[in-house]
Formats: C-alpha cells, sequence, structure tokens
C-alpha cells in the first residue's frame, strides 16, 4: 500500500512537472522566435548566442525575386556566408533562418548584427527601384511589431534602432530605393501598432491569454490594456 501511494505521489509530480513545463513552452516570453513565421530552417550561417537581446532591427532586400527555397539554399550554404534572422517571399510568408537568439550574417558587421534582428525581404521587381509587393511590405509591419513586443522594444526610430543596410555602408544600395523610401511608414506603422495595439499581433497574443487561462502569469497585460 505504501508503496502505491509513493507511485501516486510521484506520478503527482511528475505530472505537475509536464503541466508546469508546457505552460513554460507556451510563454511568449519564453519564445526565442517570432510565431508569425510559416517555415523555419536551420542555418549554421552565425555569429552564436547573443549576450543580450537585439535591441535593432536591419532591414535589407534580396536583390531579386527569391522564395524561401532560394533564400535557403543561399542562407543556409556555409560557402556563402550570408544568412538573415528572418526572409520575407514576395507572398508575405515569413521564414526564419537563424534563431532570434542568435546574431546572423547578414550585414559586414559582427557588432551590427549581434545587436540586431535583421531581415531580407524580397523584391517583385530586378532591378529599377527594387520593389517588394505590398503583401510583402505587409508582413514586415507585422514582424517588427512582433519583434518590438517580444524583445521590449518601446519605439522604433529610423536611423537608431530601425537601420538599413545602406546606413552601415555606404558601398551599398541595400534595400534599394523602393523599401529605402517606405522606411518613415515602417517606421510611423510600427510605432502606431506599439500604441494602439491594432495589430494582429496583439490579437494574436489576446487569443494565447484566453487560452492559457489561470497558467499564465499576466506578464503581457499591460499591452494589452489600452
Ligand atoms: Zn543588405
Amino acid at each position: 500500500m505504501k508503496n502505491n501511494q509513493a507511485f501516486i505521489l510521484f506520478a503527482l509530480t511528475l505530472l505537475q512537472g509536464c503541466l508546469y513545463v508546457s505552460a513554460e513552452a507556451k510563454n511568449p516570453l519564453q519564445a526565442e522566435s517570432s510565431k508569425l513565421v510559416s517555415t523555419q530552417f536551420h542555418s549554421g550561417n552565425s555569429y552564436g548566442k547573443r549576450a543580450k537581446k537585439p535591441s535593432n532591427i536591419i532591414i535589407h532586400h534580396c536583390g531579386g525575386i527569391l522564395s524561401h527555397e532560394k533564400m535557403k539554399e543561399i542562407f543556409c550554404d556555409q560557402s556563402t556566408k550570408r544568412s538573415a534572422t528572418y526572409g520575407i517571399d514576395q507572398e508575405g510568408k515569413i521564414a526564419e533562418f537563424v534563431e532570434e537568439s542568435r546574431g546572423a550574417w547578414t550585414s559586414g558587421s559582427r557588432k551590427e548584427d549581434m545587436n540586431a534582428v535583421t531581415i531580407e525581404v524580397s523584391n517583385n521587381e530586378n532591378g529599377n527601384d527594387w520593389k517588394v509587393s505590398d503583401k510583402s511590405f505587409e508582413s514586415l509591419v507585422n514582424l517588427c511589431t512582433d519583434i518590438c513586443l517580444r524583445n521590449q522594444i518601446q519605439e522604433l526610430k529610423l536611423g537608431e534602432n530601425l537601420l538599413i543596410h545602406s546606413m552601415l555602408n555606404e558601398e551599398t544600395e541595400c534595400p534599394g530605393k523602393y523599401l529605402t523610401d517606405k522606411m518613415p511608414e515602417l517606421e510611423r506603422r510600427v510605432n502606431q501598432n506599439l500604441l494602439e495595439g491594432k495589430d494582429s499581433v496583439k490579437k494574436e497574443y489576446k487569443k494565447f491569454l484566453n487560452a492559457s487561462g489561470d497558467n499564465f502569469n499576466g506578464c503581457w497585460m499591460p499591452v494589452f490594456s489600452g
């Protein structure tokens, strides 16, 4: 009998442990990467783990019309010495190539890339202004909002914590004229999302809040109070 009681106690402890782990896994504060991604690849083209959360976002364009598969060929091939945290295709789908907790080989500067989440956006035209599709741009707004929320970035400031490749290296025109001209709009819309709480990312976390019930520690509550 004693053995049975001990076993039940052991089983309950184990069950409690499992519940605790599953609640932890669902907590967005523990999440290292965006939940907006449709595909995850695991590129080794990385500087390794960051010492602290990223405080900047650096925008790049692909310099071509690239699918996620094509991006994977480039970003997961060590000889190219290229990668990015996220890649957005011309359908607006987001793929993760390097975990957000690691610095990706994107901007040609270890210091900058270790401090930033880097995003490569596929063009939908080759050359000219290097346009990107409206879908890609909408995804970029949502992804940047999500990155800010999870990394406690209160506001984006163009030229400070919102950067484009050409700001770091005057020899490149990346991310092309079209996206460069859209940067003030990106900055304004992400900041508006962060202030007003109308974006889809917050809705997703709201759903999470409702689903997780008592297990949720409430850290995200103030974000939705407005
Ligand atoms: Zn670039």
